[in-house]
Parts: structure tokens; sequence; C-alpha cells
């Protein structure tokens, strides 16, 4: 027996509780693996809310990620004792997740962990920190090198938000941090913010061209926030767009992009392909410092991830929260 979160939907909307589960209630798959941790990201914030319907099958085991060992596998590349991360896929949206003891998973949706993380580690990163690496990796692949100039990152104090403040620092760019929380800029100045930003400054709408200063930025908030740092990115810069804690919504004009040569390139996580994944986990082995990881780190127990999953949504969570199984 296991324990793991369940979500179910009935008249009244969906539901979450803590369920006792066994290996035989688990969903097809050729790999079985003693999750040992798992985490809340924002995603799981909408998922276990129900904030937006993302789960489109019930019962549900939440988690749209997890680190832990194979126990079985009937997979060409797995073996019992094997160390694996699982990032997106579908899984706490579509196929049972890693907010539970174990998980049936498909063994080609599964990567090897680096050495270098132990699996509390790997969810301290978690979806949110591997998505931040895949930013990070694009701003490097369409040409923004740490000379180039400002690089901002919104919604600094999330998950993504202070890994890619960690590591773009670490790879030696200057990193101004935007943030609605200014009570928290000792945190992000140690991850390795040069400057705050008040969110205030861009939430709203705002002139379609502004003065030019960004030569990069990761957005994980979407919305006027996004149409603003648009507006504010110099000739030629390039912005990575990955989140929505703002809003899904697009307010923006055509200007930035035909008279600046601005180039936004949209970042997905859930879908990458497995050689991004294994670029994105080798990189964050090299290019992560794990004492600022470290500081990012919040550790709840199962028991507790319902009622943060609302708090997640509510901008309440800074850093990255981790889930012993
Ligand atoms: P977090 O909740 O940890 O961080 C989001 C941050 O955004 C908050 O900490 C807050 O930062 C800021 N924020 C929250 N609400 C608002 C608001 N209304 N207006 C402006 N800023 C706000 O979430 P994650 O870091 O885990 O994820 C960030 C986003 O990226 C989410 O939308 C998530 O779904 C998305 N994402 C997408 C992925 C993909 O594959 N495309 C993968 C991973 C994440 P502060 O207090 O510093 O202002």
């Amino acid at each position: 027996m296991f324990k793991a979160i369940v979500i179910d939907k009935t008249d009244a909307g969906q539901t979450a509780r803590i369920a006792e589960l066994e290996g035989s209630d688990l969903p097809e798959g050729n790999v079985t693996v003693r999750v040992e941790y798992s985490t809340v990201n924002f995603k799981d914030g909408l998922a276990i809310t129900g904030a937006i319907p993302l789960i489109q099958s019930f019962p549900m085991v939440p988690g749209i990620d997890f680190a832990g060992v194979v126990e079985t596998s009937a997979h060409p590349g797995w073996k019992a004792g094997d160390r694996v991360v699982l990032n997106g896929w579908g899984v706490g949206e579509r196929h049972w997740g890693g907010l539970a003891g174990k998980a049936r998973v498909n063994g080609d949706w599964l990567v090897r962990l680096p050495d270098a993380f132990t699996t509390r580690q790997a969810m301290a990163i978690g979806t949110a920190g591997y998505a931040a690496m895949l930013c990070v990796l694009r701003l490097e692949k369409l040409g923004v090198k740490p000379g180039d100039g400002e690089v901002i990152v919104t919604g600094a104090s999330g998950g993504v938000g202070s890994v890619a403040i960690a590591v773009l620092s670490k790879l030696g760019y200057r990193v101004a941090a935007s943030t609605g929380r200014p009570e928290g800029a000792d945190y992000l100045k140690a991850l390795g913010a040069a400057e705050i930003i008040d969110r205030n400054t861009l939430t709203e709408p705002g002139a379609p061209m502004q003065a030019e200063r960004w030569a990069g930025a990761i957005d994980t908030v979407g919305s006027h926030t996004l149409v603003n740092v648009c507006a504010q990115t110099r000739y030629g810069g390039i912005v990575a767009a990955t989140g929505l804690a703002q809003g899904i919504d697009l307010p923006a004009t055509l200007y930035p992009f035909i008279l600046r040569n601005v180039t936004l390139s949209g970042v997905d996580s859930v879908m990458a392909p497995r050689a991004d994944r294994e670029e994105a986990w080798s990189r964050l082995a090299r290019d992560l410092d794990p004492a600022k990881l470290e500081s990012m780190i919040r550790e709840i127990a199962l028991d507790d991830v319902i009622p943060a999953a609302g708090d997640i949504l509510q901008g309440k969570v800074r850093g990255r929260i981790v889930v012993p199984l």
C-alpha cells in the first residue's frame, strides 16, 4: 500500500483527497517507479484546485513530475535500481502522476537522473527548473550572450524564475528580477539578481514601444507583463515566454517585432523531445549551484499538498516545494 493524492469529479465539481492505493490500482505502463520525491508546480496548483480544467480523466493522481528509483521494468532502456526523473508528457493530467508513493509510466518518458543530483534535488528543480533551463538554452541558441546586456526574469520569486536567475547569473548574465514581493529582494539577490524591478511597472497596459533595455528575457507571467517586456526589449533581442501567471492574453502590437527585430519565442516543457530534456538536465547539473538550489526549497508532507495547491495560485509560494513520498 502507498499514499497518493486522488482527484475525483462529482456533479458538484472536482474534489481532492489523500488515499491509500496498491500496486494493482496503477495504470498501464512498462516501468514502475518507487517515487521518492515529487513537487507542487503552478500547473499542479491549477490541476488540484480545478482552477482550469486540466485533468482529462478521473479519478486522477496529480503531479506533473517525480523522481525516484525503478522498481520493475519491461522497457529495454530501464532496469530495477535506475534513478529516474519524469517531467510532463501529460502525467498528472492524462496519466496518473507523481504525487503518490508509486507511479507506472511509459519508459520512453523517463530521463536518467544525473549523478550530480539526489532525487530530492531533482524535484527541487522539477518541471519549473527544467523549464527555466529550456528557456536559458533558448536564449543561448538564439544568440543572447552574457556580454550583450541585461536579461529580465519575470515572476522572479516563483519556481521557474528562481532557477532562471540562479542559472543565468552563474553563466555571467546580468539579471534583472521582476517581482511583486520587494520584501524578498535579499533572496533574489542571493540567487544572483543584480537588480530588482517592481512588477507593478509591467502588469498594466503600456506604450507599444518603450525605452530599449533588455537583451533577453524569460517571462513566466504572460499578459500585459509579457507585452511590456517585448516593448522594452532592445533591437534584435530575444524573449523566451513560458508561463501565464498573470494571464493567457497577449494584448500586444507588432511594433517590437517588425521595427526592432525582437523575437518572441515560446518554450514548452511538456512535450519537449528527449534530446532537449537530456540537454537541459545535464546543463542543470553543470550550471545550477546546489547551495542556491537549497535556498529555494520548502519541504512539505503529502498531507499538506492540497492547501499548498491553492497557495501557489495565489502567488504565496517562494521558490520550490518538495514533497517526500
Ligand atoms: P510559481 O507560482 O512558482 O511562480 C509564478 C510567479 O509569478 C509568482 O511567484 C509571482 O512572482 C508571479 N506572479 C504570480 N501571480 C502573478 C500575477 N497575477 N501577475 C504578475 N505576476 C504574478 O509558478 P512556476 O514558477 O512553477 O510557473 C510559472 C509559470 O510558468 C506558470 O504559469 C506555469 O504554468 C508556467 N510553466 C510553463 C511550463 C511550460 O512547459 N510551458 C513549464 C513550467 C511552468 P513574484 O511574487 O516574484 O512577482
